[in-house]
């Protein structure tokens, strides 16, 4: 039983033996650095045999016996002997806190608190090369009478490239996978297909307004339209990596290329006009040209704005990198803001686009819901375009 005034155990307290196990967990949660000085002890310096600098403090003294500081406390042996009463220190500070003239700055809340704060910091600065995780969305649709997806390998291929992990929710991997089973020459195919992933994203859109997801992957292969609405439902508070398909035949398929390897992509905006028009067309040549000859003629005579790549001709592997990705947004932003300045009375958009998958999604993405004019995007067809949703 302990002393009731002085807190002292009236039963001898020996010194117990700190596991090896629990010194690991020391050294670990100190990152091999005094808690006081942050001094580095890994500096083993003999090639036979690791000799590590550091010292295992004890907080609580390790035992009643004499010379043993801070020992007065109704701990066990066992208990002095755990991580939490032990501090990893350097030979200089473990010999300060335990010198009995200096006991009243070396208090057990004193180092107690020492501990944690070091420990904390340690645990904080730590979080580096974290892979961080996503929520997979991906579509399996028709194209051209076969299916198209992705496949597990090419999709973990393309997550680890990018440091990417799936995110789980009570141990099931979240991927949201969009079927889209309808052959594209259906007329009815766009009204199903949007609603489809209206449908499918509900399950994602709860988990970001509750906070749980933050991050997302798409793997998206479908005809443009239907893209460019998927773009527009994912989230803006969302950090989003937009996945397309090379055309290579290997688990790399999914994987952007290396940046240094990539020519640098710039495109420009082109309108000659400006006036009151409520309607503008937007032709957008990325993986090829889109030429004017193209416009369906119910849009003859309709303000025409063009994006397309500088000095270089458009070709299907303009896009290879997410760089080139980020240089496509950033015209694409343009262009709207060209068409607002130039054309104020805007309604509607009419987009002909030749792009690549993850572009179709990104001219979703960047119309700023409120503020601009509609999209209405058209698919292209043997002989020119056919108009096939809106989006907004
Ligand atoms: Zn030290």
């Amino acid at each position: 039983m302990p002393d009731a005034v002085s807190g002292k155990p009236t039963t001898f307290v020996p010194r117990a033996k700190v596991p090896q196990r629990v010194q690991v967990v020391v050294w670990a949660k100190s990152a091999g650095r005094c808690a006081l000085c942050s001094a580095y002890l890994l500096n083993g310096r003999s090639w036979f045999h690791t000799i590590l600098d550091g010292e295992m403090a004890h907080n609580v003294g390790a035992s009643t016996g004499g010379g043993s500081p801070r020992s007065a406390s109704h701990k066990t042996a066992t208990e002095r002997a755990e991580e939490s009463n032990l501090l990893l220190l350097c030979h200089r500070c473990h010999r300060e806190v335990d010198t009995p003239a200096l006991a009243d700055f070396y208090t057990i809340e004193y180092l107690t608190e020492r501990k944690r704060a070091h420990e904390d910091r340690v645990r904080q600065v730590t979080d580096f090369a974290t892979r961080r995780q996503t929520v997979i969305v991906s579509t399996k649709a028709r194209i051209r009478q076969s299916t198209v997806t992705v496949s597990p390998r090419e999709l973990a291929a393309a997550l680890h490239s990018a440091d990417l992990t799936p995110y789980t929710d009570a141990g099931e991997v979240f991927h949201i996978c969009v079927e889209l089973d309808d052959d594209e020459t259906e007329p009815w195919v766009w009204a199903r297909s949007t609603a489809r992933i209206d449908e499918k994203l509900e399950r994602l859109e709860r988990a970001v307004a509750s906070g749980r997801v933050d991050h997302l992957a798409v793997f998206a292969i479908a005809p443009i339209p239907i893209l460019a609405h998927l773009g527009s439902r994912l989230d803006d508070k969302l950090a989003v990596v937009l996945f397309g398909r090379h055309r290579v035949d290997s688990d790399e398929a999914w994987c952007w290329r290396k940046e240094s390897a990539q020519p640098e992509v710039r495109f420009t905006v082109s309108g000659d006009d400006v006036g009151d028009a409520d309607e503008v067309v937007a032709l957008v040549s990325v993986s090829a040209p889109v030429s004017e000859h193209r416009v369906p003629e119910a849009l003859a005579g309709l303000p025409i704005i063009r994006l397309f790549p500088h000095d270089q001709a458009a070709s299907r592997d303009l896009i290879s990198s997410r760089t080139a990705l980020a240089a496509f947004s950033d015209g694409w932003r343009r262009l709207l803001n060209t068409v607002e300045a130039d054309f104020p009375n805007t309604r509607r958009i009419h987009v002909l686009a030749a792009v690549p998958t993850t572009v179709a999604v990104e001219m979703g993405r960047h119309r700023m819901r409120e503020a601009q004019p509609r999209l209405a995007v058209y698919q292209r067809t043997e002989d020119g375009y056919a108009y096939a949703l809106d989006v907004g």
